[in-house]
This record gives structure tokens, C-alpha cells and sequence, in this order.
């Protein structure tokens, strides 16, 4: 948790741009967008992934902040995708829990390119 790069973040030791922000979560542009918005919700609590003890209380403030991002960014009339890749099959990349929101273009309507 020491080396957790979204900790860092969270606590403000690692510049990101903050898209939204309160005690529980916060939500900043990825550094490498798959889409013209690409946005990372974070539980501010460090858990490895959505199996890692996240709670109820937690994913409730993920989902109104989402609902915030897109408010943020216009996404709400045309829509967006949230992914949460979790373990290796995924290919989850970094062991604090988020969630990808992507939108900005259709994005189709499969789940995969
Ligand atoms: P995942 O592959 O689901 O674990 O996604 C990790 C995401 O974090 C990737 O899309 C990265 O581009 C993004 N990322 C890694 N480091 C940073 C950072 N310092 N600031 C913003 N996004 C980051
Ligand atoms: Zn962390």
C-alpha cells in the first residue's frame, strides 16, 4: 500500500487532474485515454480490487460519483462505459480498485474491440 500509486494520488503526493473529489473517492483523467473521455473513479480506501472488501457504503459513493464525472464531462445524454478490470485476466494493471469511465464517441455495442 506504501508503493500504491493511486494512494499517492488520492493523498495528494502524485499530480493528477481531478475531475471530482470528497472524502470517499476521487476521480482524475487516466494518464493514457482509450477514448476522447477517460476517466478513473477511485474509492480512496485502498483495496487490491472489487474482491478485496470493498463495501457497500463505498460502492454507493463510486456510483454517484460516476454519476457526477459524467454530469463533469457530458456524457450523461449520450452515454458512457464503466469497466472494472479485476485480476490478471482483466489485465488489471494497478492493485488499487477503479473504475474505468469511458465515453466521449460510440463506443459500439460490443463489450470488446
Ligand atoms: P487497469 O489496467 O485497469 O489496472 O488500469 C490502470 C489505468 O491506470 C491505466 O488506464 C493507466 O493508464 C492508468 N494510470 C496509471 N498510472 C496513472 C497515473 N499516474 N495517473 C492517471 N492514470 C494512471
Ligand atoms: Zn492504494
Amino acid at each position: 500500500m506504501g508503493d500504491c500509486i493511486f494512494c499517492k494520488i488520492a493523498a495528494g503526493e502524485i499530480p493528477a487532474t481531478v475531475v471530482y473529489e470528497n472524502d470517499h473517492v476521487i476521480a482524475f483523467e487516466d494518464l493514457n485515454p482509450q477514448a476522447p473521455v477517460h476517466v478513473l473513479v477511485v474509492p480512496k480506501a485502498h483495496h487490491e480490487n472489487i474482491l478485496d472488501g470493498v463495501s457497500a457504503e463505498e460502492l454507493a459513493e463510486v456510483v454517484a460519483a460516476i454519476g457526477e464525472v459524467a454530469k463533469a464531462k457530458g456524457l450523461s445524454e449520450r452515454g458512457f462505459r464503466v469497466i472494472a478490470n479485476t485480476g490478471a485476466d482483466a489485465g488489471q494493471t494497478v492493485g488499487h480498485v477503479h473504475f474505468h469511465v469511458l465515453g466521449g464517441t460510440s463506443l459500439g455495442e460490443g463489450l470488446l474491440p
